[in-house]
């Protein structure tokens, strides 16, 4: 499946994250993961969502997810990771 539905998508799946751009969960949507380190993804947009912006217009759904990490678990990513992440969406990864 592969329908950006939108919020109704978190009534739907309460317990799944989603893209932070069309608010469709993960159960509808596909993500589109960018490598941050060599075991390590990040995924704030879906696969159509990514395709319909610049890698500049993407980069800070990026920064909004971790954020998002951060906010929730505490999780920081290292300025090395950061640093691979931005460069790996500027190459449109
Ligand atoms: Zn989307």
């Amino acid at each position: 499946m592969n329908i950006r539905i939108g919020p109704i998508s978190k009534k739907l799946t309460p317990h799944l994250s989603a893209c932070m751009r069309c608010n469709t969960t993960w159960r509808f949507v596909k993500s589109h993961a960018t490598p941050f380190n060599e075991h390590e993804g990040a995924f704030p947009l879906c696969q159509k969502c990514w395709e319909e912006l610049t890698p500049e217009q993407r980069l800070p759904y990026y920064w909004l997810l971790l954020l998002e990490w951060y906010r929730e678990s505490g999780t920081e990513l290292s300025e090395a990771e950061r640093g691979a992440l931005r460069a790996a969406v500027l190459q449109g990864l």
